[in-house]
């Protein structure tokens, strides 16, 4: 049986605990993905391995790659294809990623980082590359950022640059898990979130009885028990969102004013939060005197799951 080749990027988005792959073509459809677990403990080299059977399996279903394209969540040295810090890829640092694929699967390898990746996904995918200027965020565990500068990726003078995550809302404030204290990531960032809702509960419990139904107890909450539980009416849930938002309003603010964008686009599954979220940022960003920059942008909240290994394909082909 003849098999039907057909040619495409890969796309490897890395998260702490899963990995998302895609196959993309040259056009931005997505014809084969696949979802494992990262099985970081086990090391990068198992990782590289495991990874890579899955593109030599989809090569004998017909796939010819054109590259491929690796998202990993940390600060990357994308000239050697190396993680040069990561805090949730444990012991990854410093492993050739780069060179290790390339060897094994034989096709030009591009390392960025996931953000990066995910908010490129985004501006090809979901902007269609329209805008010149766009500020991106990634809403998960942790929050990361991307620069998009005259309709290219802006990386900065060491590939370090929009990590908007570890930018400063609140100086001395809550710890991040950089280490740092009062970064955006430590309010709007799964964790900080969760923190702050943990905190209403204890203070006054009565006050989120429908959130503590939905997620049936204050230790097994999730951000969307929040979304669920504010449309349900729980004043504790719609706090939350209020001050998260208010958070990521001040972040967004200081970005506006520096880099004069036409869009924010916010990505990731905490965007799910929709209104709740997205109306504290407008009407903070409304009220800003200083106008013109604020007119222009336009805040828009993305939730495409696969956009970060989307993404990192569409790297590939840009390389
Ligand atoms: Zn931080």
């Amino acid at each position: 049986v003849a098999i039907r080749t057909f040619k495409a990027f890969v796309g490897i988005d890395v998260g702490g605990t899963f990995t998302k792959m895609a196959a993309v073509t040259e056009a931005g459809r997505v014809r084969l993905e696949e979802k494992l677990p990262s099985q970081v403990e086990a090391g990068p080299a198992s990782f590289v391995d495991r990874v890579s059977g899955v593109v030599e399996r989809w090569i004998e279903q017909g796939l010819r790659p054109l590259g491929a394209g690796l998202g990993l969540a940390g600060d990357v040295d994308s000239r050697r294809g190396e993680l040069r810090f990561t805090p949730n890829l444990g012991g990854w640092d410093g492993f050739p990623f780069k060179r290790a694929l390339e060897r094994r699967l034989k096709t030009r390898v591009v390392v960025d980082n996931d953000a990066n990746a995910a908010v490129w996904g985004g501006y090809v995918a979901e902007l269609k590359r329209k805008p010149r200027d766009v500020v991106g965020i990634t809403l998960g565990t942790g929050v990361g950022g991307g620069l998009v500068l005259g309709g290219r990726l802006h990386r900065g003078a060491t590939g370090s640059a929009g990590e908007i995550g570890h930018t400063k809302v609140a100086p001395g404030g809550e710890l991040c898990h950089c280490g740092g204290r009062g970064c955006l990531e430590a309010y709007a960032g799964s964790y900080g979130i969760l923190r702050l809702a943990k905190r209403l509960l204890e203070k006054d419990g009565s006050r989120g009885r429908r959130l503590l139904e939905i997620s049936g107890g204050a230790d097994k909450l999730e951000p969307a028990h929040l979304s669920k539980a504010a449309d349900a009416g729980d004043p504790i849930a719609q706090e939350v969102w209020v001050e998260t938002g208010r958070k990521l309003a001040v972040g967004l603010e200081n970005l506006i004013l520096v880099l004069n964008p036409d869009v924010v686009l916010i990505l990731g599954g905490v965007s799910r939060a929709g209104r709740w979220l997205l109306d504290p940022i407008e009407a903070h960003l409304a009220a800003q005197p200083f106008r013109t920059a604020f007119s222009r942008a336009r805040v828009k909240m993305a939730d495409n799951p696969n956009a970060g290994c989307v993404g990192a394909a569409l790297l590939a082909k840009e390389a």
